[in-house]
């Protein structure tokens, strides 16, 4: 195929090292970039002063060592001439928002605002070669039999994509590549594996999410009132969060659960992490938060919620404890959502000030039933506040 005749926008493939895996913390070694353009293929590699350490497996595993960095530059000698080579092209690498994320976080830190079009060649491989169970770069090596330089160095790695786009130009066409080009690049924020019809097809209503791994593994499990808007929040957030990003990465599937509302949400939310265990659910709640709901009767008769924090979990409590919630605004929220959907009295509940004689706020904007202002009996009230919590 001749270079000089194809018809899409210039690309710059680039591949990155880093000193690890925080764009926030870790810091890029080296960069190469290839770029084919209409004046043929042109080429740009820099070793980078990271000014930071640099593990010993990530040593071994690109063979960049501290003594090679000594004498370079750091990335704000080299950050001007890195712009002129991406400007006006597109960002083309492989699981493009790492290199992506690094690269755009280090101009920042330069004042430097770096916003291209990106394409990802994991997504490009799986649109053009849907049958391959993988498309991390060395199955894409083996499938398409690259020549390797420098493994794991940027521009070899860079080399590859480029040969990578070459064999999809010979099997696909200019055409094909244009229309496939379209389709990734304008949505970098969606994760590597998921489709945009995926995403498309999530209802914008309350539910749970579940996104899975490997072999339908569950990873992390969500809840909310806006499903898709929801889970385009975590994508989002990809750009800028290191967990997000790890969790985007590893994301190959999505399931959703629709419920009738908030609470529906809450309490299936709930039960699927103890079922499913999701191993990023896990991590991220630790169980010194963990805390419920008892139940302590005033002396006008009215059952009123008392938070039982972690240290004040005791045996034999059990039959008095509502729960249990990962954290105190897991509980608030649990029992926000009861009071709203069973017209509890929010001043009952200790949710704002009691005022003898006066209703509440709920009452006002007709949330409360009115056993603030006796209109429900207590006994009533303390029996659908049972029954709300036992819910859970
Ligand atoms: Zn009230």
């Amino acid at each position: 195929m001749n270079i000089n005749q194809h018809s899409y926008p210039n690309l710059a493939f680039v591949d990155i090292e880093t000193t690890g895996s925080h764009f926030d913390r870790d810091r890029i070694t080296e960069i190469g970039i290839k770029t084919l353009s209409s004046d043929g293929i042109q080429v740009w590699e820099q070793l980078i002063n990271p000014q930071a350490y640099i593990p010993l497996n990530i040593q071994k595993l690109t063979g960049i060592s501290p003594q090679m960095l000594e004498d370079q530059p750091s990335f704000e000698l080299i950050a001007r001439e890195l712009q002129q080579q991406l400007e006006g092209k597109i960002f083309v690498a492989h699981n493009a928002r790492f290199d992506y994320g690094f690269i755009k976080a280090s101009f920042k830190r330069v004042g430097i605002d770096f916003k291209p079009k990106v394409l990802c060649t994991v997504k490009l491989s799986r649109l053009l070669f849907p049958d391959q169970p993988r498309h991390n770069l060395d199955t894409i090596i083996n499938a398409h039999r690259l020549k390797v330089s420098a493994r794991h160095r940027a521009l070899g790695d860079a080399d590859l994509l480029l040969q990578f786009w070459r064999v999809c130009e010979s099997k696909f066409g200019n055409e094909k590549l244009n229309e496939v080009i379209n389709q990734i690049v304008g949505n970098p924020s969606l994760p590597p594996n998921i489709d945009k019809e995926l995403i498309d097809s999530i209802p914008d209503s309350p539910g749970c999410y579940i996104f899975y791994g490997d072999n339908k593994t569950p990873l992390y499990i969500g809840k909310s009132i806006s499903l898709r808007s929801r889970v385009m929040g975590h994508f989002q957030g990809a750009l800028t969060q290191r967990k997000e990003m790890k969790l985007s990465l590893q994301i190959r599937d999505i399931d959703w659960i629709q419920t009738s509302g908030e609470l529906g949400a809450l309490i299936l939310e709930s039960r699927l992490i103890k079922e499913r265990m999701p191993s990023m659910n896990i991590k991220l709640r630790r169980s010194k938060d963990l805390c419920g709901w008892s139940l302590v009767k005033e002396d006008s008769g009215a059952l009123t919620p008392a938070l039982v924090t972690h240290h004040q979990l005791a045996p034999g409590l059990q039959d008095n404890l509502y729960g249990l919630f990962y954290s105190k605004r897991e509980a608030y929220n649990y029992l926000k959502a009861i009071a709203k959907k069973y017209r509890l009295c929010e001043a009952l509940l200790g949710l704002e000030k009691r005022v003898e004689g006066k209703s509440c706020f709920g009452f006002q904007v007709k949330q409360c039933a009115g056993a603030c202002l006796n209109l429900t009996p207590v006994d009533l009230h303390n029996l659908q506040l049972k029954t709300a919590l036992e819910l859970f």
